[in-house]
């Protein structure tokens, strides 16, 4: 498909034009269009897993049925059994003394139109359907730009709609950044976009030219806390568990480690150990996820290379002769561990977004509060510990998108709470609820009285003299 600006424009245009003949989606219709998804994806997973292996070069069918498949029909399965109470208008409480003369006030849902949803590679799948789901249980249109990085499912995708879903309810439109510029600038009714917080800024920029309202799904650098009263074992397990997890190509993979100073040597072979008893091997492993391109391994490897030339301490998983033969190879990289780069380290500049971990020693908890409070609110926290008091003044002194406590990951896979970041790590939510209201317009209805009081109460003009007295009289501070 040619996805040139005008092909795009024509499309939106159609989707918009049906979204107007239509604009009132019973409960049943959003169900029946979302089970058609259902449908499509279940039908033909496993061409999608097949697709995904390919573009990773290797992600596992198992995993990606897990991340890609199962993740996204959790979002679909949870907002098609969920929805219908959520379309129901809510009542809202009248000013006084209009309450008392018989008047109503309610906010009811309403589709916004069509929304457009860019997706990136790392869940290749998941970050296009998942929004979906919210998108179409708010009774929405959508077109979908999946990422040119993962370019076999991004075809499969636009196949598959094509083939099965009326285009005018979804369509899917394939191209690279060239693309993703052209498609944020069309005058949607809403835009998703999930990707680096440097595009987020663009596609804001460009979205704004037509006020289009943005959910933006961004990364970061993740923190976790290792209190002293952690299970250092247990903890350690979790966290390298959740670092290889998609190969550490998660935008919820923990990036900094802080760690009571006294333990720090401990938890780096804990970790390191951790990481070795799930993957023994690391090349031609198929539990481990590759890198998703020679170029995104390759950025891992200089972010680890620059610290070892600027002289950190850098320990690794699996003993390693070369981590650019690897990047050569098969693209899969043991755990890399470097051990407290000062804030001018690449490393603590840039999400790692691969299979390596910073750890920072710290004395007092306040410490780790100021310095994740000296960078941009990133997207998760998590608190290994058994201290409330601590995960309290954790929790109040800082911020971020969401938070795990004494595991990493989980809170972004809650279908009923909502996901999203804040600040630099992005803004707007889907899932649950919070989804289908991100994609709803709010439309508040007021309906007036039979009888109109403001003449008996001297309030119509033209006024008198008093007019200004009376409203003075009101101006109160109780
Ligand atoms: P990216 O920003 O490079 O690309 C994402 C999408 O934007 C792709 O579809 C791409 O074609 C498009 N794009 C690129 N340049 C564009 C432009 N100028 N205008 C419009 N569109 C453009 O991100 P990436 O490298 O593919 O993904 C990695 C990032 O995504 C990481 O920062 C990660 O944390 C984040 N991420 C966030 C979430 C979340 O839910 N918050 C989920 C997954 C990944």
């Amino acid at each position: 498909m040619n996805n040139n600006l005008a092909t795009m424009a024509t499309l939106l245009q159609r989707q918009q034009q049906a979204h107007t003949q239509q604009m009132s989606v019973t409960a049943a219709q959003r169900q029946e269009r979302i089970q058609q998804v259902i449908n499509l994806v279940v039908e033909h997973h496993q061409q999608l897993v097949e697709a995904i292996e390919a573009d990773f070069g290797g992600r596992s069918q198992a995993f990606s049925i897990m991340n890609d498949i199962i993740g996204s029909l959790g979002s679909l399965k949870y907002t098609r059994d969920n929805l219908t109470p959520w379309l129901e208008s809510e009542s809202r409480a009248v000013f006084a003394p209009y309450d008392q003369l018989g008047s109503s006030a309610r906010v009811e849902y309403q589709p916004k139109g069509s929304v457009g949803i860019i997706g990136t590679w790392n869940a290749p799948l998941y970050t296009l359907l998942a929004p979906l789901a919210c998108v179409l249980g708010a009774g929405n249109r959508a077109i979908l730009k999946p990422s040119e990085v993962t370019p076999h499912t991004a075809a499969l995708v636009a196949e598959l709609f094509a083939k099965h879903i009326d285009p005018l309810l979804v369509s899917v439109v394939t191209g690279g950044a060239d693309v993703g510029a052209a498609f944020s600038a069309l005058a949607f009714d809403h835009l998703v976009f999930t990707g680096s917080t440097e595009v987020g800024k663009k596609i804001m920029a460009a979205a704004a030219e037509n006020l289009v309202p943005v959910t933006l799904e961004l990364g970061g650098k993740s923190p976790v806390v290792l209190s002293e009263s952690a299970d250092l074992a247990e903890s350690c397990k979790r966290i390298a568990l959740a670092k290889s997890n998609n190969g550490g190509q998660l935008c919820v993979s923990p990036d900094i480690v802080y760690v009571p100073r006294n333990k720090l040597d401990q938890a780096a072979t804990r970790l390191l150990e951790s990481f070795r008893q799930f993957y023994p091997q690391i090349t031609d492993n198929p539990d481990f996820v590759p890198s998703v391109n020679r170029q995104h391994s390759q950025r891992v490897v200089d972010l680890v290379e620059q610290a070892r030339t600027a002289g950190y301490d850098v320990r690794s998983s699996h003993e390693v002769t070369s981590l650019a033969a690897l990047v050569a190879a098969d693209k899969r990289l043991p755990l890399q561990l470097v051990i407290a780069p000062n804030k001018d380290a690449h490393i603590m500049q840039h999400e790692i977004f691969g299979p390596a971990l910073v750890l920072l020693p710290y004395d007092e908890l306040e410490q780790v509060i100021s310095d994740i409070n000296s960078r941009a609110k990133p997207l998760a926290l998590y608190y290994f510990g058994e201290q409330p008091d601590e995960l309290k003044q954790l929790l109040a002194n800082t911020s971020s998108g969401g938070v795990s406590v004494n595991d990493c990951l989980m809170h972004a896979a809650l279908h009923d709470a909502p996901f999203g970041g804040v600040g630099a790590s992005g803004m707007g939510h889907y899932h649950g609820r919070e989804g289908f209201l991100a994609f709803s317009h709010q439309r508040t209805v007021f309906v007036a009285p039979e009888h109109d009081p403001r003449g008996e109460w001297g309030l119509l003009p033209p006024h008198h003299a008093q007019f200004k007295e009376m409203m003075a009289a009101q101006v109160t501070a109780d």
